[in-house]
């Protein structure tokens, strides 16, 4: 194998030590493999010329070239304010070009009277066009320049970065590592692979990714680099699956045993739907396999995952082993623990809470009853997983992660054991297959696809503030009728003022036009001490309060069948899957709910289509197709993060989920004929396993 890319980044001309000191803290480039891996995140088209006058406000921060004649210069401002103004006409039109550092520099290669090449971002102040620190070039020079493709690479940046290395900096240091690097260049696909799924061969994909030759070689090259990486990926799920399964070291729940057959035969309120039970029978063959269980259970929300959960739990209870069960919030572990507790009442089964806000002594009992195993269920947030929190013998995991992807918090439970327990994660965010398999690794996928009957869908309106008298008088027509309403402030940062003056002034208003004694309103966000936030939870399960006003701390898995109403304020800043999750905090009982969708006069298009859509459709999978499209990029919760975890360059799993089940399969292919990767022919393959191994990723320290 070729080691020349590890050599270090200071050895290509134009870098050196110091310099390579900032590209290593900044960008993480060390070596010339590093930086040969560091791509341009766009192109700008050096070919194209435009004129003074075609350029207006719609160009406004994008890079445009122009050419023009310096007609003049000055000096403006004082001190640090100092700037250096340089006038251009080309005939059609004319721009100020300033700079304000580097003045020294630049004032030296300007010549009134002489021609300019012009790149930069155009911004505009009452029509006059001007742009900062452009790149010029007198016009001779530039075309005396061997003209390429004419695309040229614009390279992610920091702001140090920039000033040391200025606008063109990256690009040249690239052009300098091309030559040294071209004949070290191996590829890691063996050929037939190659030819099989088409790849351009790896030296000139790099080739065309940092000089593209033409746009349909940039589409190749990429093409090629993402199939790299996410091959890397499968290859690596798909030999830790297997070694998990081989390993069959899983604790083994043999029996179906009294506290499972008490609950189901004595306790369960209501008949299983059909999915529900198909998912039990699942987990219950999984479990009962001797190979340790990974499995992820979506189901849109009401769907009733928390009952699978509960009678998962039992399962492992039966067996003699503790499960716990594992919330986001603490309302939702709160929650979560008041209905097992009651499912459970007077059964022989131990259930203890802990959570970050638990006082000492529920905290020392929870401690001591899962230490010396009397404690069979415990419920909490996260800060069950800190390290203090021995188990006598964990067998069971459930995470209920809402919409929100722990990938880190997984791992931890892991540690705990020797042995590893088996995990559910559930979730109620619908994720296409391919992506649930890069999210969450090697996990195997349930899906409860139906809703317990008798549930009436939801309807669900937008009102402008104009309707907000209609919008009160609605809301008391429904407490007349027995029953509850939730109102929702979106809360984008916790830290945001703002936002808690919209949630007060709300409150304010709602308390004022719903008076007491006929109305209970109460109040609930992130900055209560968390007694109140539970005494106010407490105060409307109970029915005492008619009214939750709320920031999105609700969002999460609240269950209050007697809620019919849902009023989301200003919906226009919220998400569709957080709108989603709000509207299915109603519709848990058999009345007919409502969801309200406040928002101003004026939205943008895409703010438009969200609420027309949460309109138009109830359905969680179609919603989340929607906003897959609506936002282009590929930040649904967590993919973002996981391209993190697998140090992706490149790859995008979830716009990219075409190339990625193309991978999969190869790796299927790969993998049936060489299990190991030691064929010869193999090894780069095997080293593409080790480069993509996710290591940062805890989801898969926890199963390895
Ligand atoms: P999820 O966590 O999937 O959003 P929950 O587990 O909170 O849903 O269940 C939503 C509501 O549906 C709860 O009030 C629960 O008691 C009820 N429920 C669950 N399963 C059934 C069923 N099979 N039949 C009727 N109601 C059910
Ligand atoms: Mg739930």
């Amino acid at each position: 194998m070729d080691r020349f890319l590890d050599n270090g980044i200071q050895y290509v001309s134009g870098v050196g030590e110091v310099r390579a000191a900032v590209l290593a803290k900044e960008a993480g480039i060390r070596t010339m493999g590093d930086m040969l891996n560091y791509y341009p995140f766009r192109y700008v088209d050096r070919t194209k010329i435009y004129r003074m006058a075609d350029v207006d406000d719609s160009l406004a921060s994008a890079f445009v070239q122009l050419r023009g004649r310096v007609t003049g210069v000055f000096y403006a401002g004082e001190g640090r304010k100092r700037r250096y103004s340089v006038m251009v006409s080309d005939g059609s039109g004319q721009a100020e070009l300033i700079w304000f550092h580097g003045i020294k520099w630049i004032e030296k290669r300007i010549e009134v009277g002489r021609e300019y090449l012009i790149f930069g971002r155009p911004s505009f102040y009452r029509g006059e066009m001007s742009i900062v620190h452009p790149e010029v070039e007198t016009v001779e020079k530039a075309f005396a320049r061997k003209a390429e493709s004419g695309m040229q690479g614009v390279y992610p940046s920091t702001e140090k970065l920039s000033s040391t290395f200025g606008t063109k900096g990256i690009y040249n240091i690239m052009c300098n590592l091309w030559p040294l690097v071209r004949d070290h260049i191996t590829d890691p696909l063996p050929e037939p692979l190659r030819e099989r799924c088409g790849l351009m061969p790896l030296r000139e994909a790099l080739y065309n990714i940092h000089f593209p030759q033409s746009a349909e070689l940039l589409r190749q090259a990429r093409y090629r680099l993402k199939f790299d990486e996410l091959i890397g990926i499968q290859l690596n799920i798909l030999s830790r699956r297997s070694e998990r399964i081989g390993r069959n070291d899983g604790f083994l729940f043999a029996k179906v045993g009294e506290a499972f057959n008490t609950f189901y035969n004595q306790r369960l309120p209501f008949p299983l739907t059909g999915a529900q039970k198909r998912v039990i029978r699942e987990i219950r063959t999984d479990t009962a396999s001797g190979c340790q269980m990974n499995r992820l259970l979506q189901g849109d929300v009401g769907s009733g995952k928390t009952l699978v959960a509960l009678m998962s739990m039992l399962l492992a209870v039966d067996n003699g082993f503790q499960a716990c069960l594992i919330a986001p919030t603490e309302i939702l572990a709160r929650q979560h623990f008041a209905t097992v507790s009651r499912y459970l009442e007077g059964m022989s089964v131990g259930v203890a809470v802990l959570t970050g806000a638990s006082p000492a002594a529920e905290r020392r009992a929870a401690l001591e009853g899962i230490a010396d195993g009397s404690v069979k269920i415990l419920v909490g947030t996260h800060a069950l997983l800190e390290d203090r929190v021995r188990f006598a013998n964990l067998g069971f995991v459930v995470i209920d992660e809402q919409h929100r992807f722990g990938v880190e918090q997984r791992a931890r439970m892991w540690t705990k054991n020797e042995q590893p327990p088996h995990i559910l994660v559930m979730t109620a965010t619908p994720i296409p297959r391919t992506l649930a398999m890069t999210l969450y690794g090697d996990l195997d996928v349930s899906v409860i696809d139906e809703l317990p009957p008798g549930r009436r869908p939801i309807k669900t309106v937008r009102y402008t503030d104009a309707a907000r008298l209609r919008l009160f008088g609605f809301m008391k027509s429904e407490i007349a009728k027995g029953r509850q309403v939730y109102v929702v402030y979106p809360l984008i940062e916790e830290s945001e003022n703002m936002d808690y003056k919209d949630l007060f002034d709300g409150y304010e208003s709602i308390s004022r036009d719903f008076p007491l004694p006929d109305y209970v309103t109460t109040v609930c966000h992130g900055r209560m001490k968390p007694a109140d936030k539970e005494e106010s939870m407490r105060q409307f399960k109970s029915g005492e309060a008619h009214i939750l006003v709320a920031t999105s701390v609700i969002e999460v898995g609240v269950d209050v069948p007697n809620a019919t109403v849902m009023v989301i304020e200003s919906a226009e800043r919220f998400g569709l899957s957080q709108l989603h999750q709000l509207r299915g905090r109603v519709g848990r009982g058999g009345e007919q709910s409502y969801c309200i969708l406040m928002s101003g006069e004026k939205l943008s298009r895409e703010a438009r289509a969200r609420l027309d859509a949460m309109c138009s459709t109830s359905d969680g999978f179609e919603l989340a197709e929607l906003d897959l499209k609506l936002r282009g990029a590929g930040d649904i919760n967590g993919t973002q993060q996981s391209g993190q975890a697998f140090d992706l360059k490149i790859a995008n799993p979830t716009l990219d989920a075409q190339i990625l089940q193309r991978a999969r399969e190869e790796a299927e292919k790969i993998l049936g004929a060489d299990r190991q990767l030691q064929r010869p022919e193999n090894a780069g393959l095997r080293e593409l396993r080790s480069k993509y191994s996710g290591e940062k990723s805890m989801d898969f320290s926890m199963i390895s």
